[in-house]
């Protein structure tokens, strides 16, 4: 139903998207069984540190160029078929340089697939490069170099701190964001997907994102939401994520709604297609189902999402014309 509407998704992690059929290219022999298991998180896990463990066998496949192409080549096909218009794509490359390739090579190589993907398709992609909570500060600030060094050619439009917000603090983050803030670099930051307001305000005020990853648990302060409204702070929010983390026990519990009827910005997003098992298609569905939502809602947070994404305005007006035109 929701199938043909065009879409826009920013909260995108390219290690937890790999598909059975790019999977199956690098290990022929693996079973639907096999892939289940290990690429695709269960559909309630313990924890956020549960959740995580299935970015290890993705990753074991993306260390080579040949391994970088592929996995954005099937992303960019997943995307198209789910109508994305435009996305914004995300990983970490120090995760990425275990058999040899540098961070340099690492950002090169995936820039340079996201560009060719791009080429004569009605799909725009950018990358966000990510540091990890778990990074000391020196990882931090490689990264944060990396967004400095990539993002004049036009690909890499931001910098985002991911991974376990529950067992991590922000200590070893700061000094990266600040670098990249003095200089105007588009920040995000999980945050709020599994602490609760406290830690988004935490986040807010030491990292000072533009937008939040999750950040659902903005809902239990009634003054961080209006914070949020007041300056503009986008949430890029993932239902079937925050579900499979424990956050919330099911869909009809996750506060997507009442966020939206807050007048927070928002967009709705997978956070990985494989490890989630979803797409924006099956999202929208069951928001349908769940709360009602139609092609009033969705635009909106399409339109939201657009406003927010880290593009020129130029861009951002040639894109709108195409969720109004459909
Ligand atoms: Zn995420």
């Amino acid at each position: 139903m929701w199938k043909y509407m065009p879409k826009v998704e920013l909260h995108l992690h390219l290690d937890c998207s790999l598909s059975y059929e790019v999977v199956r290219r690098f290990v022929p022999t693996i079973t639907n069984h096999d892939y289940q298991t290990n690429f695709v998180a269960p559909a309630k896990c313990r924890d956020l540190a549960e959740f995580l463990t299935y970015t290890k066998a993705p990753l074991q496949l993306m260390q080579t160029e040949y391994g970088l192409r592929q996995s954005v080549s099937d992303l960019a096909r997943q995307l198209q078929s789910d109508h994305v218009i435009y996305a914004e794509i995300r990983f970490a490359p120090l995760l990425h340089i275990l058999m040899g390739l540098s961070a340099d090579d690492v950002v090169g190589i995936v820039a340079d697939e996201i560009r060719r993907q791009t080429q004569h398709t009605h799909l725009q992609m950018r990358l966000i490069l990510c540091t990890l909570l778990h990074f000391n500060e020196r990882q931090a600030m490689i990264t944060a170099d990396l967004v400095q060094r990539f993002i004049k050619d036009g690909v890499v439009v931001g910098f985002d701190v991911a991974g376990d917000e529950a067992n991590f603090a922000l200590d070893n983050q700061q000094k990266s964001f600040q670098a990249l803030g003095r200089v105007g670099v588009a920040l995000t930051a999980h945050a709020g997907e599994y602490k609760g307001a406290k830690n988004v305000w935490n986040t807010l005020t030491t990292l000072y994102p533009k937008r939040l990853g999750h950040g659902v648990r903005s809902i239990e302060d009634p003054a961080l939401i209006s914070y949020l409204r007041k300056h503009q702070i986008h949430l890029e929010v993932c239902p079937t994520s925050n579900i499979q983390t424990g956050v919330y026990s099911e869909y009809r519990q996750h506060p997507v709604h009442k966020l939206l009827q807050a007048g927070v910005s928002l967009g709705i997003n997978t956070d990985g297609r494989a490890l989630n098992n979803t797409s924006l298609c099956n999202e929208y569905q069951r928001l349908h189902e769940t709360f009602g939502w139609s092609g009033r809602e969705f635009y909106q947070c399409n339109h939201n999402a657009l406003q927010a994404a880290f593009i020129d305005s130029d861009m951002k007006a040639y894109l709108s014309k195409k969720l109004v035109n459909t």
